[in-house]
């Protein structure tokens, strides 16, 4: 694939073809990577208790946005929702800069179909810990958007568009982050903040730490935990995955049953996202949530 094409692809994700190849290109490592680095910026930036809570307050909305809607939503469908609130949280999500939710959902839907076997996107049995966590999405074979898998959501051109310049949404949310934090310093300056300090607290700080709690689905929530079910994959229940990720932890329950906006099973299997989406639909944000079947009910009551 060549280096142009691939920098385009920055851009525009359709402006490279799919490859077969499990190719690592810098292209796609050096982006990664300054991403990690720009947290360094925070010696010059300093800190202030209003860029934390931001930080803070940005990691758990998008995390939301990961779990219930780019996960349960786009790639399970386990409930309904308005096609406004559809584009919305598609948009939140994409400012986590994990992809558009078409390939975020493509690749999810592909992992369930073939976990851990040899085809599985991110196998920590088939290819180990570094790759499960990161390297696969980096890689040539995983960048391009599985449409045939996602044929039901493609029909949505505000989704395609968002999918195809993904970039779009992480640089908005900088670049309003720059301004409020601008605005704040001149109108606010007890706060103690600054634009510079702003981006790079809530959204490289932020993003990095939602990266590697979304990241830890993939790998740890294959190898570390207990198992409630006896599934072909490994997936394990973790209790830290699961407060960490507001309820993506219970990843054993989940390969099980893919079939419910639940993933914690029982009432001390906290699921923040459940949770919300719960309260969501008391004000008809959402509808239609997919509860557990009573078949897993009474096999959870005999274990
Ligand atoms: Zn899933
Ligand atoms: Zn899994």
């Amino acid at each position: 694939m060549s280096s142009l094409k691939q920098i385009a692809a920055w851009f525009d994700s359709t402006a490279v073809r799919t490859e077969k190849s499990d190719h690592i290109s810098w292209t796609r490592v050096v982006p990664f990577i300054m991403m990690h680095l720009a947290v360094v910026g925070v010696f010059w930036v300093g800190f202030s208790w209003f860029a934390f809570w931001v930080c803070i307050f940005l990691y758990f909305v998008r995390m939301f946005a990961i779990t219930g809607f780019y996960h349960r939503y786009f790639s399970h469908k386990n409930f309904k929702t308005s096609r406004f609130l559809q584009f919305v949280f598609a948009f939140v999500g994409a400012t986590s800069a994990q992809r558009g939710p078409l390939w975020w959902a493509s690749h999810h839907r592909f992992h369930h179909a073939k976990s851990d076997t040899s085809e599985d996107p991110h196998s920590p049995r088939q290819k180990g810990f570094m790759w499960s966590h990161a390297l696969w999405f980096l890689s040539d074979k995983n960048f391009a958007t599985n449409e045939r898998r996602i044929k039901d959501f493609t029909k949505f051109p505000e989704l395609k568009w968002l999918d195809r310049f993904d970039v779009v949404a992480p640089a908005i949310l900088a670049v309003v982050l720059f301004g409020v934090g601008e605005y704040l310093t001149a109108y606010y300056p007890g706060l103690e903040t600054s634009g510079w300090q702003l981006v790079i607290w809530g959204f490289f700080i932020s993003t990095i730490l939602l990266y590697h709690a979304t990241y830890t689905i993939n790998s740890l929530a294959h190898r570390f935990g207990s198992r409630r079910f006896e599934t072909k994959d490994d997936s394990r229940n973790n209790l830290m995955l699961a407060l960490l990720t507001m309820g993506e932890g219970w990843h054993n329950n989940h390969h099980y049953y893919s079939g419910t906006a639940r993933q914690g099973f029982v009432w001390y299997e906290i699921d923040l996202t459940f949770y919300i989406l719960k309260l969501m639909s008391y004000c008809g944000l959402v509808w239609d949530l997919k509860p557990i079947p009573d078949k897993i009910k009474t096999q959870l009551h005999k274990a």
